[in-house]
């Protein structure tokens, strides 16, 4: 039998045998991957170089390209990132500049990087509601159907080029019918309920029927074949101030995230006020709500597994609805022991009176963003909870993504209204 030796780091009990310690110097595996290991990384900071591709750059169509063109990783680059938010220089574009950046994302597809391409026209999309109708017929031609939004803008060219080719084309059959639910315009709707009446054959290779594609672009078909939407107007962004004192009146007369007055009858928690809103902000204007603040409450911890009601009363103060159905799992969870880092955030958001594209943050994967009104960025599938009132689909609000909240927080709540029975809900999607 070999005899072992001690490693050779200070303070390490580790026995090894003869041939570990030939290979490592006289250290055991830990030990000496331990000393690689800070090797490498005393090698990267001796080394390592920051790299400004901003450096001199004023045109900020020639930042955005730098902004979007794939990195690849280096240990031994430190790129400088751009002082500006990729949101605030598409917003300071003029109408040439973004002209200038669609044209630059069309001929990527030219070159066959759809990715940046698609990232592009999402950007110009949702962070300035630029049309990119004119480029869709190209897009259709690269065979680029997804997201379905970018299609919003559509004529009828396009349009009817895609009603022939849901028909016949099985492989993008999916993404076609999203694209146009995106467009959703008469004719669109007509189809759609055209297949309400008469389904198409095609329509059994799909998981749900055709209509409910109308979900994912924020609208649905009502009973009588109409357009109903389920979102409303502009964006509104949920913004973070580093210093709550800065507030004017009018950003003042939005709360977010404090602890509601009444416990969680599911988990014992207490339930928490995800926004208290001045009922005449914009964004909630058009809701005609007869009281001055919208309230929307639910349980943090509950609220991930199951949908949440609260009825508002006369005052539009929130209580738990006895229509509210425990889901059939719940964690085990002590609200003690659940972090409440978010609520000392809630006092440095504000909600935006600079109405934003109703695209603002609707590509969860483009741009995740807590905001009011415009389309929800689902992170799954849409999923509007019906008003267990009336039976109808609820109405989109806003949404408070946690990632904005906590530092390793995930998902999105999204809250619904019914206006006719007073009805909030929220949802819970994991990122
Ligand atoms: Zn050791
Ligand atoms: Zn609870
Ligand atoms: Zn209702």
């Amino acid at each position: 039998m070999t005899e072992k030796v001690p490693c050779q780091s200070e303070g390490c009990t580790a026995m090894i045998l003869p041939t570990t310690a030939a290979k490592t110097g006289g250290y055991c595996m830990p030990c000496h991957q331990e000393q690689e290991r800070r090797k490498r990384e005393a090698y990267i900071l001796q080394h390592r170089k920051t790299v400004n591709l901003y450096e001199g750059l004023n045109d900020p169509v020639e930042i955005l390209k730098i902004m979007h063109s794939p990195r690849q990783y280096d240990p031994l680059i430190k790129y400088t990132a751009y002082p500006r938010s990729k949101e605030q220089v598409y917003a300071s574009l003029s109408p040439v500049e973004a002209q200038s950046m669609a044209v630059y994302a069309l001929n990527l597809l030219g070159s066959g990087d759809e990715d940046t391409s698609r990232d592009i026209l999402s950007s110009l999309m949702c962070f300035r509601d630029e049309s990119i109708a004119d480029g869709l017929p190209l897009l259709l031609e690269h065979e680029v159907y997804y997201p379905g939004i970018l299609y919003r803008d559509a004529g009828p060219e396009v349009r009817d080029r895609l009603f022939d080719q849901v028909e016949w084309d099985d492989e993008n059959r999916n993404y076609i019918l999203l694209a146009l639910a995106w467009i959703g315009d008469e004719q669109v709707v007509r189809r759609f309920h055209e297949w309400r009446m008469k389904p198409p054959q095609w329509a059994e290779q799909l998981h749900v029927v055709p209509e409910l594609y109308a979900r994912e672009a924020g609208w649905k078909l009502s009973d009588s074949g109409q357009r109903r939407d389920l979102f409303q107007g502009s964006s509104y962004a949920v913004e973070k101030r580093e210093d709550p004192r800065d507030l004017s009146v009018q950003q003042m007369s939005s709360g977010f995230l404090k602890y509601a007055a009444a416990d969680c009858p599911w988990c014992g928690g207490k339930l928490t006020r995800l926004v208290d809103v001045d009922t005449s902000h914009t964004a909630l204007a058009k809701l005609n709500l007869p009281w001055e603040r919208l309230q929307v409450d639910t349980c943090v911890i509950c609220g991930c597994y199951g949908i949440i009601y609260m009825e508002l009363d006369g005052g539009g103060m929130p209580s738990w609805s006895a229509y509210n159905r425990k889901p059939a799992y719940l964690p085990d969870i002590k609200s003690e022991e659940y972090s409440g880092e978010y609520l000392q955030v809630g006092p440095q958001l504000t909600l935006s009176d600079i109405p934003r594209s109703s695209c603002y943050a609707a590509i969860w994967e483009l741009d995740s963003h807590s905001k009011f009104g415009g389309y929800p960025g689902w992170v799954q599938d849409a999923e509007y909870p019906d008003c267990p009132c009336c039976g109808r689909s609820m109405l989109f609000i806003g949404q408070l993504d946690w990632s904005d909240l906590e530092d390793y927080g995930e998902g999105i709540y999204y809250m619904f209204f019914c206006p006719k029975d007073r009805i909030t809900a929220t949802t819970y999607q994991q990122s």
